[in-house]
């Protein structure tokens, strides 16, 4: 093996990505005075963050009556009771504030004529426990992400955190007793290895989309955080659910906001149909997105599918005023000019539903502590290692995530994370030298990928996991074609032994760099299915055909999976969190879900 020299640094705290939730982290410990560092793959701006289009929720009550309980439960309904209800409780009541604060820092919201923010509705919000329609999502017009990101990022700088700009986090530094102690870093520019030692990493890594062929999510969306935790030897939660957003541009997999619906659009088979109002006859286009795109994928396979394959949906805006379309929508309007060649004032958009968010990652507390199943006790932290934003699982979303709940759950763990350092980590305080063979896992990985003279290159072998997850883990699911997906997943996971790297520079590889990315894919993709497979009932984001129901008797609890490099797999359970933090909220408990 090569003898790679490691450059050492020192913080209190490290944050690994610059997205909404890496950056309020980032802030949020500068702030608080701890010496703080965050690691980004890609430029702080350019994270998927910045493509979040329709908004934020809190129940400000801007634009009609709302209440934060309404948005409690409406969170714990759309998670199909699957989230846990202590954390959906913090969350909900601290978005009002969370949301003030953004528009302090500078996000520079839409307005309503006397001033306040601007909410639009979105599917699965209402007001009177299921009654009306809330309008709860805050919006900056379609841009709501891109304003957000770049707000969070001058703060950041304001507070005198320090960037280390195209670093690639290759592995989680432990200790003997499990805890975190740093990670080991590749500047990607220089080519030379980093490691950052701290009291505390906190990893922010953002989703896995891409284990998938149709994704809206940006191609460095790999779960780099989740497979470094699984070469951690930690588990991962609720893999199992990963959302399909019902209106991604037929072809390209772009996003067309669900703002789009909030605004009035209209979801129409080959018949012109409003076929949502037979399916969710209260919220119709503006129902759960699962149950949307379920609606959806019935009517494409019933023969209603619109286009000469009859293989996807339209999207209707021509009927809303153009002065709103160019106002409330001028990213939309754009996006479908560019990807369908569609003039959304005059013809309808093609869509069709596409793998969008996943609900399942690196499971914490309402604190962003990282907590493992152990000895027993289903909640016990692992010391050192925190987990926010996509990359973790709060769980806040459970089976499947309302729109507007993630740039939310950004923000306010990504602060509830720093409060949390700020109270248990001394700044300062020493650190305690490591074992000099802490690194060699981690390097004998990366130099053994950097030399891979296997017969398979990276894009082959991403191609099959990505074919094989979009046909087998899909909007539906069956007990064959999981089993069927679970065989692919496993044959396509052992043949990364025999991968290709065929550059061997240290200096801007961007063939190692996809393969490091790939490495953390496939531990993705292979957990998701292995955890699908095992649910043997129909909860959000995840339906089985061959158990259609909801079946709260065996399968209320969150599923844990681990996977090691060989691709071995074991599956256990936590309990849901039935329990409130206050004494005035009540426990909202399992009823059927209608929309
Ligand atoms: C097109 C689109 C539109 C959306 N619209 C909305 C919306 O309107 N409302 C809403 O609530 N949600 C929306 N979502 C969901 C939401 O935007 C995402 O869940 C959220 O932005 C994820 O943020 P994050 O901070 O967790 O990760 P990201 O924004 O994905 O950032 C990940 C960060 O991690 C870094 N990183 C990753 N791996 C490594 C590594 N190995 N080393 C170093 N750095 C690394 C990256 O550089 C990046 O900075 C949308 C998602 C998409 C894809």
């Amino acid at each position: 093996m090569t003898a790679y020299k490691i450059q050492e640094h020192k913080y209190d705290m490290i944050v690994v990505g610059a997205g909404g939730a890496g950056l309020r982290a980032t802030f949020g410990l500068a702030q608080k005075g701890l010496k703080t560092a965050c690691l980004t793959k890609v430029f702080p701006t350019r994270s998927h963050t910045v493509a979040a289009q329709g908004g934020i929720s809190a129940a400000l009550g801007n634009m009609g009556e709302d209440d934060w309980r309404f948005h409690f439960y409406d969170t714990i309904k759309g998670s199909d009771w699957l989230g846990d209800q202590d954390a959906i409780e913090y969350m909900c009541r601290e978005a009002i504030p969370a949301i003030i604060e953004l528009e302090h820092q500078g996000v520079p919201f839409s307005r309503t004529e006397d001033g306040r923010i601007y909410q639009r509705p979105f599917g699965g919000m209402t007001t009177h426990y299921g009654k009306g329609i809330a309008q709860r999502t805050c919006a900056a017009a379609d841009r709501t992400g891109h304003a957000i990101l770049h707000t969070l990022y001058q703060q950041s700088l304001a507070h005198k955190a320090q960037f280390f700009i195209e670093y690639f986090a290759l592995d989680l530094i432990m200790d003997e007793e499990g805890a975190c102690k740093g990670v080991l870093a590749l500047d990607m520019a220089e080519g030379t290895l980093h490691l950052f030692r701290a009291h505390g990493v906190v990893l922010a890594t953002g989703g896995y989309g891409r284990a998938y062929f149709s994704a809206t999510s940006a191609h460095t969306c790999t779960g780099d955080g989740g497979g470094m935790a699984l070469r951690a030897g930690l588990g991962m939660q609720d893999m199992e659910f990963v959302q399909f957003h019902p209106t991604g541009i037929y072809g390209a997999g772009c996003l067309i906001t669900e703002g789009v619906r909030g605004e009035g659009g209209i979801l129409r088979n080959s018949n012109g149909e409003r076929f949502m109002e037979r399916y969710a006859p209260n919220a119709k286009d503006l129902a759960s997105r699962d149950v949307v795109s379920r609606s959806m994928t019935i009517e494409i396979r019933e023969g209603r599918g619109v286009g000469p394959h009859k293989d996807h949906i339209n999207l209707d805006l021509t009927h809303l005023d153009p002065k709103d379309i160019h106002e409330k929508l001028p990213g939309i309007a754009e996006s479908a000019k560019i990807f369908a060649g569609v003039d959304v004032e005059k013809e309808p958009i093609p869509v069709i539903p596409t793998v969008h968010y996943n609900m399942g990652g690196i499971p914490t507390n309402y604190h962003g502590e990282v907590v493992q199943l152990r000895d027993g006790n289903p909640d016990a932290v692992v010391q050192g290692l925190y987990a926010i934003g996509e990359a973790a699982c709060v769980s806040v979303h459970g089976a499947n995530r309302l729109g507007s709940n993630s740039l939310l759950d950004l923000v306010v763990f990504g602060r509830a994370v720093a409060n949390r350092c700020a109270e248990t980590i001394q700044s300062g305080a020493p650190h305690k030298d490591l074992k000099s063979s802490a690194c060699d896992q981690s390097l004998a990985n990366f130099d053994r990928l950097r030399n891979a003279k296997g017969s398979m290159p990276t894009a082959e072998i991403r191609n099959n996991m990505q074919r094989a997850m979009q046909a087998d883990a899909a909007v539906f699911r069956t007990g064959e074609t999981l089993a069927e997906g679970v065989a692919k997943v496993r044959e396509i996971h052992a043949s990364f032994a025999d991968v290709r790297v065929s550059d061997r520079s240290l200096v801007w590889n961007s063939d190692l760099i996809e393969t490091l990315e790939l490495q953390n894919l496939l531990g993705q993709a292979l957990t998701t299915i292995v955890s699908a497979e095992n649910r043997t009932e129909s909860r959000g984001a995840h339906a089985r055909e061959d158990f259609p129901e909801r079946d709260d008797a065996n399968w209320h609890k969150h599923t844990v999976c681990w996977a090691d490099d060989a691709g071995n797999t074991r599956i256990d359970y936590r309990p849901v969190h039935m329990y409130t933090l206050s004494d005035d909220v009540e426990v909202v408990p399992p009823k059927p879900r209608v929309y």
